[in-house]
């Protein structure tokens, strides 16, 4: 069973650190550490003496080569099983092999090569490196003395010899690993055995049945286990497609939890507030500016809660192709002007906002709606991400034969790893809103679908600290009757 079989208490936390051991684990791991690499370079060089003396035939040595290629490309290239920790390798399949048809010496050189060649090519530790080599070749040997006792002579007895080697590798593979981890973790030897060997059990028979297969096959002629490439690879890529797509399922779910912790705490705010405006304006007397100054609040708190569920219904909408979207040709001047005006009767005095647009802008291709909709959303992100005293800025020009609006503002940035994924769904570089700025994760994803339908792009360009310039391009419409015919007039 290959080294990569990690099970929930994965091998990674001992090994995966540049330095190989912290002080108090590698004080821990030696008396283990010294046994294991110890023994495995006794049986390499055992193994090689012995086919020195013993010279293995060209047969035997171009089929030993075959099935190191094969091993070290399965250790090379893992793939990831569902309910195992880590990536499982196939190259067990290949070493077992090597043992029960060309015995333990050349099984346990095939072992020692496949992991020392891999870990070295990805300039692991030394530690980590000599230690998973020495795995490798102790379960080899653990193989090797399987096939020295247990007798093939009927084609039965080959499948349960190689059944017997591949459990054996497996046995010596795992319990040393659970042993390492246990120790270098001091945690109960037996537990952590019990939870490798449970998470790995699976996979072991598939790989165990797949080495019988292959030494069956091989046995007929070498040639014919080339079949045997096909299923291998589609496993492999079936495993991997599988666990990909679990992967975004789980990240969509915790995503999806997130956002219904953020929603609720993004209703409960302008709920309170309006709650609390409108007990007072009901219960006591006040003057009429105190009064103005709460029907400003319910209406602002108002605003905010329509905003936060119409962003919500959009989603959605997106999600069920429920939308439609008509382009026309639309004077974007005016849209931008239009969204600035609105944007700037409710800005914080502490903010300024500036509208930058062409004399003659071209008439843009686009759903009027759904271009304002888009705007609105960057500026209210802008105002929103804006530090006191911030400029915002609404820009459009022509870009070739698009027409490019852009809203930059002077705000907290986004780090560069992120500029992709602030336009996923529920995506938020501060789902704990530290920063202290509420939002659901929705607005930017609704901009980039909207935007996307209407046959544009949309992109950031930022620098962490210093602001943000949110730009999308529409194509320009062709002709002032372009929406009143031929597929642009098709919903989209
Ligand atoms: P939200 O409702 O959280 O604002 P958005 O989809 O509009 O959702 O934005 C996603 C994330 O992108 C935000 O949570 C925020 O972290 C980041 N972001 C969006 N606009 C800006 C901006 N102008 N400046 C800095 N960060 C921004």
């Amino acid at each position: 069973m290959s080294r990569a079989l990690t099970a929930r208490a994965p091998r990674r936390r001992i090994f995966r650190r540049p330095t190989p051991l912290r002080a108090g684990e590698a004080s821990r791991v030696l008396p283990l550490l010294l046994p294991v690499t110890t023994l495995s370079a006794v049986a390499v060089g055992s193994a090689l003496g012995a086919l020195v003396v013993d010279r293995p035939s060209v047969a035997v040595v171009a089929g030993a080569l075959g099935l190191l290629a094969a091993a070290v490309v399965a250790e090379a290239f893992p793939f990831p099983i569902e309910g195992v920790t880590g990536a499982t390798s196939l190259a067990t399949v290949f070493i077992v092999a090597a043992t029960v048809l060309y015995g333990w010496e050349v099984g346990t050189i095939v072992a020692f090569l496949t992991m020392i060649v891999v870990e070295l090519a990805r300039r692991r530790p030394l530690v980590r490196t000599s230690y998973n080599t020495a795995l490798y070749v102790c379960g080899g040997i653990a193989a090797g003395v399987i096939v020295s006792v247990v007798p093939a002579e009927s084609l039965g007895a080959l499948v349960a010899r190689t059944l017997l080697a591949a459990t054996a590798f497996y046995v010596a593979n795992i319990a040393l690993l659970g042993a390492v981890v246990a120790r270098a973790r001091d945690e109960p030897f037996l537990k952590t055995e019990r939870q490798y060997f449970t998470s790995t059990s699976v996979p072991f028979v598939v790989l165990a049945s797949l080495s019988a297969t292959l030494v069956l096959l091989w046995e007929q002629s070498p040639f014919v286990a080339i079949v045997l490439v096909g299923p291998l690879l589609a496993i492999g890529f079936y495993q991997r497609w599988l666990h990909g797509a679990l992967e975004r399922l789980r990240e969509f779910d915790r995503l999806k939890d997130e956002f219904i912790a953020v929603i609720s705490h993004e209703l409960r705010t302008p709920l309170t507030s309006v709650y609390g405006a409108a007990v007072t304006l009901q219960e006591h007397t006040l003057d009429e500016k105190t009064q103005r100054a709460l029907l400003k609040i319910i209406s602002s708190e108002a605003h905010r809660l329509a905003r936060l569920l119409d962003d919500v219904l959009w989603a959605s909408r997106l999600d069920t192709g429920r939308d439609a979207t008509r382009v026309e040709p639309v004077d974007a001047a005016a849209v931008a002007a239009q969204v600035a005006e609105a944007a700037r009767s409710r800005l914080p005095n502490t903010l300024s906002l500036e509208v930058d647009v062409p004399e003659r802008p071209p008439l843009v291709a686009a759903d009027p709606d759904r271009l304002r909709q888009v705007l609105v959303n960057l500026v209210d992100n802008a105002v929103k991400y804006s530090p006191e005293g911030g400029r915002i800025s609404v820009r459009l020009d022509r870009a070739g034969r698009d027409v490019r609006f852009s809203v930059t503002d002077e705000g907290l940035g986004i780090p560069e790893r992120e500029q992709e994924r602030v336009f996923e769904k529920f995506h938020r570089l501060d789902p704990n809103m530290s920063r202290g700025v509420g939002g659901t994760g929705l607005g930017l994803y609704i901009c980039r679908e909207l935007v996307q339908k209407m046959g544009g792009s949309i992109w950031v360009d930022s620098e962490e600290g210093r602001g943000s310039t949110f730009a999308f391009a529409l194509p320009t419409a062709r002709s002032p009757r372009e929406g009143m015919s031929g597929e642009a007039q098709q919903p989209i």
